[in-house]
């Protein structure tokens, strides 16, 4: 057990769920895959073993108290640095969320344990899930997500039609387009058709706009995304730039507090974390807004990124 660990973060703006209360109750990069886009970089233990990592009863208690901090988010989403259907008792945290309030649950899962009817029937009780689909075949299943042995492709893809089929709620599917490697004509194609089969409500593609764990990742420019769409039907969406979300107030005056500590010394996301008592996520999200701006940069130091304010 970790003392120390925050369970959640924000309310963040999110590129398609508005101000999301971010919930975090699995390890740092405690996962079932290792995608070589993800932007909390590489996975440190991969693993299909659920457990409840953290007392359901504290996170529950800190998702109370903090609703009665911050004004109204738009969703509590279940999520974090992690994969969050590892928590052995999700179920238990959706239905405690529910008796202290009625703002929707969502979860953001890569789905890769969907096909397990237990982790379907946890997830059961939330307003809306976010599973993804980032391959089309095997082969590039393996090479993106890079899973745990026990998570087979046909049966993950299976686990996602499965899932439409019993979920009464909507479910939206975000598919990840990795530059170089899933965004040719053919691979495209491939996703598309299961994507046809799986038919979830709504397609967000999403591409690496964050800085991913492997270095070769390429992002997709807009044009390219924007004809993938197109392609998907009119269901699908490129998932819009969150900019205008983040001229929020409490948004700025955070972002404000980091780019003064980067001016001050450079530092790791987990300096940052540490020194303004953010969790990691909402840290990344900072500094990539940052960056964007071209307020600061990066440089590797001894393995490590570091960043720093200008
Ligand atoms: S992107 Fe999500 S599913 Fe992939 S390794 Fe990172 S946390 Fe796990």
């Amino acid at each position: 057990m970790d003392a120390e660990k925050i369970y959640t973060f924000g309310p963040v703006p999110s590129r398609r769920l508005g101000r999301s209360l971010g919930i975090d109750f699995v390890p740092f990069k405690t996962c079932t895959y290792d995608c070589i886009y993800c932007q909390l970089g590489k996975t440190t233990t991969k693993t299909m073993d659920r457990q409840e990592y953290f007392p359901v009863g504290a996170v529950l208690r800190e998702i109370e108290e903090k609703l009665k901090r911050v004004s109204r988010p738009d969703y509590i989403t279940l999520s974090g640095s992690g994969e969050p259907t590892l928590y052995s008792r999700i179920s238990d945290i959706i239905s405690g969320i529910k008796e202290f309030s009625d703002i929707p649950v969502a979860v953001l899962t890569n789905g890769s344990l969907l096909w397990i009817d237990e982790v379907r029937d946890a997830i059961s009780g939330a307003d809306l899930i976010i599973p993804s689909l980032d391959a089309g075949s095997e082969e590039t299943f393996l090479h993106v997500n890079r899973p745990h042995s026990g998570i087979l492709f046909k049966e993950m893809v299976d686990g996602l039609c499965s899932l439409r089929e019993d979920f009464m709620e909507p479910v939206w599917l975000e598919v990840f387009i990795t530059g170089g490697v899933t965004d040719t004509e053919d691979e495209i194609s491939k996703i598309k058709s299961l994507v046809d089969r799986i038919a979830p409500e709504r397609i967000q593609l999403n591409t690496a706009v964050r800085t991913p764990a492997e270095e070769y990742v390429g992002l997709v420019d807009r044009e390219r995304m924007e004809e993938i769409s197109t392609f998907f039907g009119s269901n699908c969406e490129v998932i819009a730039d969150y900019g205008k979300v983040h001229s929020l107030g409490e948004f700025s005056s955070t972002e404000e507090n980091v780019l003064e500590l980067l001016r001050l010394r450079p530092c790791s996301i987990d300096d940052i974390s540490a020194g303004l008592e953010l969790h990691r996520n909402e840290a990344v999200k900072y500094v990539q807004e940052l960056v964007d701006k071209k307020l600061i940069s990066m440089e590797r130091r001894h393995g490590k990124r570091l960043y720093s304010g200008h």
